[in-house]
């Protein structure tokens, strides 16, 4: 009996023992479980942590290269800004010297003599067929004009364009394409159709043209815009505008008579200081070239008036204030 009471408390013992074991062991579990998960997540924050600092490195090395790329273009932008919009004026020439002097196209300070009245004969629309004929012309009398020509690729028209260079006349700038509606479209468009007709000059004759007209006068009522934005663009590219004060007439839908022509261009140059003669170098007005002999002998004959090529020195004409 003792020894079955004995033997049921050893089991009882045993029990009580494995269930002190038990709750110990769980215990112990549920202490080392946390402290396990604790040290598992530490282990990820580091981890993160040294992700977000090579992500921060790695950003600044980012701004770094942005800032430098904004540097670049700032200097880029700088540079730019020297040598554009305007155009390359290192080596200015000017197209023409004053009549009677030996340099072409030289570098040198255009000086016009003095006179009560000075004159310019101009001619628009060329080189023509009557281009040679009307630069005769100007030799026989020993005098200088203005072309103010227009983009002609043919051999004949660039060989003329070269002669009208050759022979010491200013050439000047009437558009490239001289059609109203595509040049006076928009600042675009006038500013491309006139880096065209300033490449074509100086490509073929070496001359930076600081001159233009523009095709119908800058009083056209031809153009939608405001032709002030066209004249602000070739004041940007200090590039002079000349409009004129004389008209021969020979611009318009009749074919006028060498005597009205001849009128025409030389009545009222007594009542201007500068005058200004509008003529066309065009196949379609053959009696300008007939006019021209009797209109310069009008001119040389009056007082104290002199006919010269337009230089930056001359006073322009501008319809448009
Ligand atoms: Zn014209």
């Amino acid at each position: 009996m003792e020894k079955g009471q004995n033997s049921q408390g050893d089991a009882r013992r045993r029990r009580v023992q494995r269930l002190k074991k038990m709750i110990m062991l769980s215990v112990l579990i549920w202490m080392i479980l946390p402290v396990g998960l604790c040290i598992v997540l530490f282990g990820r924050i580091s981890a993160l942590n040294s992700q977000i600092e090579e992500t921060q490195d790695s950003q600044q090395q980012l701004l770094q290269q942005i800032a430098a790329a904004v540097a670049q273009q700032e200097q880029i932008t700088a540079t730019m800004a020297q040598q554009t919009p305007l155009l390359d004026r290192k080596e200015i020439v000017v197209s023409a010297p004053v009549a009677g002097a030996d340099v072409q196209n030289g570098d040198m300070a255009v000086v016009e003599p003095e006179a009560a009245h000075k004159v310019y004969l101009t001619f628009d629309d060329g080189p023509s067929k009557y281009t040679e004929e009307i630069l005769d012309i100007l030799d026989d009398y020993d005098v200088k004009a203005t072309f103010f020509v227009l983009g002609k690729e043919t051999e004949y028209s660039v060989k003329m364009l070269q002669e009208i260079a050759r022979r010491g006349h200013t050439i000047g700038m009437h558009s490239y394409s001289h059609k109203y509606a595509d040049v006076y479209r928009s600042v675009e468009d006038f500013s491309a159709d006139f880096y065209r007709i300033y490449s074509y000059i100086l490509e073929n004759t070496g001359i930076q043209s600081t001159c233009y007209r523009f095709p119908g006068g800058s009083s056209n009522t031809i153009s939608d815009i405001d032709m002030h934005v066209f004249t602000d663009f070739l004041a940007e590219q200090e590039i002079e505008y000349y409009d004129w004060n004389v008209s021969s007439g020979d611009g318009g839908s009749v074919l006028l008579d060498v005597d009205t022509l001849v009128q025409n261009a030389t009545s009222g140059i007594s009542g201007h200081e500068t005058s200004i003669i509008l003529m066309h170098d065009a196949a379609s007005r053959p009696t300008t070239v007939a006019a021209l002999p009797q209109i310069i002998e009008n001119i040389l004959a009056m007082d104290d008036t002199v006919i010269l090529p337009i230089t930056e020195d001359t006073t322009p004409i501008h319809h448009i204030k």
